[in-house]
């Protein structure tokens, strides 16, 4: 789940070879102006022409020999196939549209003793708790892949949840199992085309706002990775004096979620180098640097941090 401090922010497919972001189907429970923007930022990956090439950190964090528009496209793709809207949890949808249901129960899952590295108390309590009442003045939730939620939640209980989603009024819902993190559905509120979290307001069509909001697709992709300990890559809560102290906001490894949303979001700035604003890169560059501050280097037990197992676990 990537969470937004809004005043933090002012400151600042199916066949194997054609897989590719544009593939990724969006509800029709999402509004036509908001899917329509979305596609948009989708598209634009695809066909991206990265500027230079990237560094050895992101080819070594996402895996790859080279990054390129298709490659990252790829990338995104086996990690995030459902985008549904903010409304897709409410009460009406659990208790009347029954969007959540019990799939399989009695499953043995894999790694089923070992307790997510995030979850463990040890952790927590080594950090301040968080304030109850921040989160929801001072902070929202834009983007939450809740495909990888529910398959933590399932194993929890030793059942599959499934989740329906609308394919529009005349069609049947599509129902997909959770059997994986890496089931990929996201779910997006109208928050992330929010003014606050809009690096250049006077053009909404700006190209450091797609790099913005695909950074952080990019950060909520990589929550549909990892097995065992390093299970959906789980925020820990940021230590004491941190800017973001107490909330779940922070990945003691070095290639977790704002790892790869910093990394990417930098390697589409490089293209921006030219055709953006100088305030547009300025306000790109404290972003990415938010991103990285949440990277913790050492870990609450004062070890240096290390790359977790990225590979997703499933039935
Ligand atoms: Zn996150």
């Amino acid at each position: 789940m990537k969470k937004m401090l809004t005043t933090a922010l002012i400151l600042a497919a199916t066949t194997t070879s054609a897989v590719n972001a544009s593939d990724i189907m969006l509800s029709k429970s999402i509004k036509s102006t908001l899917r329509s923007k979305i596609e948009r930022d989708l598209g634009l990956i695809d066909s991206f022409k990265f500027k230079t090439a990237a560094s050895a950190r992101t080819l070594k964090v996402m895996e790859m020999s080279a990054l390129s528009g298709h490659g990252a496209s790829e990338w995104l793709n086996k990690r995030v196939h459902y985008v549904v809207s903010e409304n897709a949890l409410s009460v009406f949808n659990l208790l009347v549209k029954r969007i959540i249901f019990v799939d399989q129960k009695d499953v043995d899952f894999p790694n089923n003793q070992i307790i997510p590295y995030s979850m463990n108390k040890d952790i927590q309590k080594n950090f301040i708790e968080p304030n109850p009442g921040f989160s929801a003045e001072g902070s929202f939730t834009v983007m939450s892949n809740i495909g990888s939620a529910l398959y933590f939640g399932g194993k929890n209980g030793r059942q599959v949840f499934g989740m329906k989603i609308s394919r529009g009024l005349l069609r049947k819902a599509e129902k997909v199992a959770i059997t994986s993190p890496r089931a990929g559905i996201i779910q997006v509120g109208e928050g992330l085309f929010a003014p606050e979290l809009t690096v250049n307001k006077d053009n909404q069509d700006a190209l450091a706002n797609s790099i913005f909001r695909l950074g952080t697709f990019f950060h909520e992709a990589r929550h549909s990775d990892g097995n065992g300990v390093s299970l959906s890559f789980m925020h820990t809560n940021c230590p004491a004096r941190h800017d973001y102290a107490g909330q779940p906001a922070c990945d003691e490894n070095l290639n977790g979620p704002y790892t790869v949303g910093a990394l990417m979001m930098a390697e589409m700035s490089k293209t921006c180098e030219e055709s953006c604003s100088e305030k547009d890169k300025e306000i790109l560059k404290l972003l990415i640097l938010d991103s990285a501050s949440r990277i913790l280097t050492t870990t609450h037990k004062g070890e240096v941090s290390k790359n977790w197992d990225a590979t997703p676990e499933s039935l």
